[in-house]
């Protein structure tokens, strides 16, 4: 019942509250109103798209004591919807997606998914059900076996295949002579950047979070590896929640909601369309990004 509500009431399952009273004006544009069917956390680690909501709530944190990075940030983000994290260098978006990845915990405020506190669970639990994807897509030394088992140690040869194809890179890993064995990392194999980013993404279709945290790589990648990875990346995050912290257009046009991180605060919350319409601060953005 409650999921075919869901579905007459927000046909993409949208679910998002943003409570800030000082922003009264922006709630009421961009709260965007759906049935919740919060399931207790089951634990399991295992992709359940229903009951895992992220949420922020009333976040306070800091790096250093008396200086705040975020202030009072609350959201939520529903399961399988996108949210992307925009705003200038600085306001705390990089900050706010490694509290939401459980790499930091609040300072005040609770950081919860699927109602369970990050702050409570065991790093690896953690690591189970969210995912941090960023720029550093470190390659161990060791054989490319182990780099992959890192994300998932009960994995055989056939699944570890299956993660290399779900990211294009079986054809590359299957030319190589030692097949998995082969040593990879520093000292084996030089690996291309592309390459090592494909076996950051298979170890994320290893180990299956239900929610993953982007900090969108400014890419030192060639135009065509780059178009690649984003179609492995694509495949990667379909179906998963998806905060991105987004320093491309496409990426923020292409999200759910949208919110815009001013310094340390959500300034303004909603799609691409109710936030160009408000003519605020994304507006602003998306004009200059747009030339
Ligand atoms: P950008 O778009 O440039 O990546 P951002 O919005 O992601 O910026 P953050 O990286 O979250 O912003 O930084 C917010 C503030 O916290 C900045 O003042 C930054 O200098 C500071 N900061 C970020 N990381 C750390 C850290 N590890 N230790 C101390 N201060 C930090």
């Amino acid at each position: 019942g409650a999921l075919i509500a869901q579905m007459l009431v927000d046909p993409v399952g949208l679910i998002l509250r943003w409570y800030d009273e000082l922003q009264v004006a922006h709630v009421s544009l961009a709260r965007l109103v759906g049935v919740r069917d919060i399931e207790p956390d089951a634990g399991d680690g295992s992709l359940d798209p229903d009951g895992r909501e992220v949420r922020a709530d009333r976040v306070h944190f800091g790096y250093r004591e008396g200086v705040d990075v975020l202030r009072k940030v609350s959201l939520e983000v529903a399961p399988g919807t996108r949210l992307a994290l925009v705003g200038p260098s600085g306001a705390g978006k990089s900050t706010l997606g490694r509290l939401l990845a459980g790499i930091y915990a609040p300072r005040v405020g609770h950081i919860t998914l699927g109602g369970a506190e990050l702050s409570g669970m065991s790093a690896e639990r953690v690591r189970s059900h969210v995912a941090l994807v960023n720029q550093e897509h470190h390659v161990f030394v060791g054989s490319l076996r182990d780099n992959l088992l890192l994300a998932c140690t009960d994995a055989d040869d056939a699944e570890l295949w299956a993660a290399l194809g779900a990211v294009d890179a079986d054809d590359w890993a299957r030319a190589l002579d030692d097949g998995l064995d082969t040593e990879v990392g520093s000292g084996g194999l030089g690996l291309t950047p592309a390459q090592a980013q494909q076996i950051a993404l298979a170890r994320l279709v290893l180990a299956d979070p239900h929610t993953l945290v982007l900090d969108e790589a400014t890419s030192l990648l060639d135009p065509r590896a780059a178009r690649h990875l984003e179609r492995s990346l694509a495949r990667v995050l379909d179906g998963r929640t998806v905060v991105a912290i987004a320093h491309r257009l496409h990426t923020a046009h292409d999200a759910d909601v949208i919110a815009v991180v001013e310094n340390g605060r959500i300034s303004e919350l909603g799609s691409h369309d109710q936030l160009v319409t408000a003519d605020g601060a994304y507006a602003a953005l998306w004009r200059s990004w747009h030339g």
